[in-house]
């Protein structure tokens, strides 16, 4: 019966348009080829289109569930002062604040976990989108230097999925400063001879790509993400010329050196055990020669052995 209630009940209802007693995110329109999908279908595609395949926006706890095995654990991010500059515009960052943190139960836009990835130890910082647009203030940064100072803990990789629109511009200076302080978090990864992976979802702007999001050791994208420092529209404005087919996306920037790789969601949680399996391999060093021992006497040199 289940398959009447699921989909043949909501279908006739929405022909008819019944009330709506049907939750309604039981079916989702993808924002590329605005086919519908069953929610059942796209928990399962990982939030692919299954007709188009382009990769929605997923939150920080999908990805990260996605990205582990089984069992990895989410850690408590330390807190740090909120709302510096007493800022308000149309309303109080304070309360934004505030409402963003009701709505995600996340206390900001970033979540770190450890776990294993394809059987290898790994330390994950997500991006969550949903949260002030990803933007990166003190939270954010502190997510970051928490993950890498972890990452070297547990002498495991720092793997980061970005998705932001760059700095918390109700931070000001504060935010601008997560800039060098996020480049020099990842360089105690790197000091620690671990790797260091940044996967670019849709979008990663701003700030973020400004400052730790372009220093993986190994950089990876999302098909079609959008990835840049500033706004297409503004570079047009500015340049005055008109900008090539896919700026700024994914592919674009595969074929123009920015990454090395574009991997599709399904492939990813595989495509990094496999990286970090390929760059964590213990080094092969080669034995210590014997010492050569002088012989006391010098002795004359062997006779030619005759050949015939
Ligand atoms: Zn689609």
């Amino acid at each position: 019966m289940n398959w009447i209630s699921e989909w043949a009940l909501p279908k006739i209802k929405t022909l008819f348009g019944a009330p709506r007693e049907v939750p309604e995110n039981l079916w989702h329109k993808c924002e590329a080829c605005e086919q519908m999908i069953f929610h059942r279908d796209l928990e399962r595609a990982l939030h692919v289109c299954t007709h188009c395949g382009h990769h929605m926006r997923i939150g920080a706890a999908r990805r990260l569930e996605y990205t582990f095995d089984a069992g990895f654990s989410r850690i408590e991010l330390p807190r740090v002062p909120t709302d510096p500059l007493r800022f308000r515009d149309q309303r109080r960052y304070a309360d934004r604040l505030r409402e963003a943190q009701a709505k995600s139960a996340m206390d900001d836009a970033i979540a770190v976990a450890h776990g294993t990835i394809e059987g290898h130890r790994a330390v994950v910082a997500a991006f969550e989108f949903a949260f002030m647009a990803g933007s990166m203030g003190a939270g954010v940064g502190e997510g970051i230097v928490t993950a890498a100072r972890l990452a070297v803990l547990q002498d495991a990789p720092l793997i980061v999925f970005t998705a932001s629109g760059g700095a918390r511009m109700q931070e000001g200076a504060v935010s601008l400063m997560q800039m060098p302080r996020t480049v020099i978090a990842t360089r105690l990864v790197k000091e620690a001879g671990l790797p260091f992976i940044v996967v670019m979802c849709d979008p990663t702007t701003g700030g973020v790509t400004a400052s730790f999001a372009m220093l993986g050791d190994i950089q990876i994208a999302e098909p079609g993400a959008l990835i840049g420092f500033a706004g297409a529209r503004v570079i047009e404005q500015t340049v005055r010329e008109k900008l090539p087919e896919g700026f700024q996306r994914a592919e674009y920037l595969l074929e123009h050196g920015i990454l090395d790789l574009v991997v599709a969601r399904g492939a990813m949680r595989e495509t990094l055990g496999r990286i970090i399996g390929l760059l964590r391999v213990p080094l092969v060093v080669p034995p210590e020669p014997e010492p050569v021992v002088e012989p006391l006497i010098a002795l004359p040199p062997p006779e030619p052995a005759a050949t015939s």
